[in-house]
């Protein structure tokens, strides 16, 4: 099975109207969708996520902002995934994020940033389960697999 990572368009991304357009990025690119869920998460569930950034000043705004509105909660896989969709996103807020990301592209804020990607297969491992059941995992194959991450051996 290749690696899997965390994605979540985030309550702005889901207000200002680019969940396709994330999607549609993932989708281009070649990433495999697995699972999916629009919800809205709760400040419990925001707070789990992130637990790694307890104790910093924007721990409480991050939780707030996160839990504020739904969001599109999904999983991702190819090899490599989780490096690549975190270059796909760009820095962490837009008002320095390259052009050509979806952070540079579309955001220029200091405090909402529209997404998140997990960072490592050890975040990928932890925050997959916050959000879905093994049985939410819908493990298939495309059929252009071979021409997607084919090697010309
Ligand atoms: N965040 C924030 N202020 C900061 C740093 C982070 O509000 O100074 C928020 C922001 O929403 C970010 C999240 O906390 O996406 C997690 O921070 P991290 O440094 O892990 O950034 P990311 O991995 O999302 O780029
Ligand atoms: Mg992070």
């Amino acid at each position: 099975m290749a690696e899997k990572t965390l994605i979540i368009v985030k309550p702005d991304g889901v207000q200002r109207h680019f969940v396709g357009e994330i999607i549609s990025r993932f989708e281009k690119k070649g990433f495999k969708l697995i699972a999916a869920k629009f919800m809205q998460i709760s400040e419990e569930l925001a707070r789990k996520h992130y637990a790694v950034h307890e104790g910093k000043p924007f721990f409480e705004g991050v939780v707030k902002y996160i839990s504020s509105s739904p969001s599109m909660v999904m999983v991702w896989e190819a090899e490599g995934v989780i490096d690549m969709a975190r270059k796909m996103m760009g820095a962490t807020f837009g008002y320095d994020a390259e052009s050509g990301t979806i952070r540079g592209d579309f955001s220029c804020s200091k405090g909402y940033n529209l997404i998140h990607g997990s960072d490592s297969p050890e975040s990928a491992d932890f925050e997959i389960p916050i959000y879905f059941t093994g049985e939410d995992i819908v493990e298939y194959d495309l059929a252009d697999e071979k021409w997607l991450y084919g090697k010309n051996d």
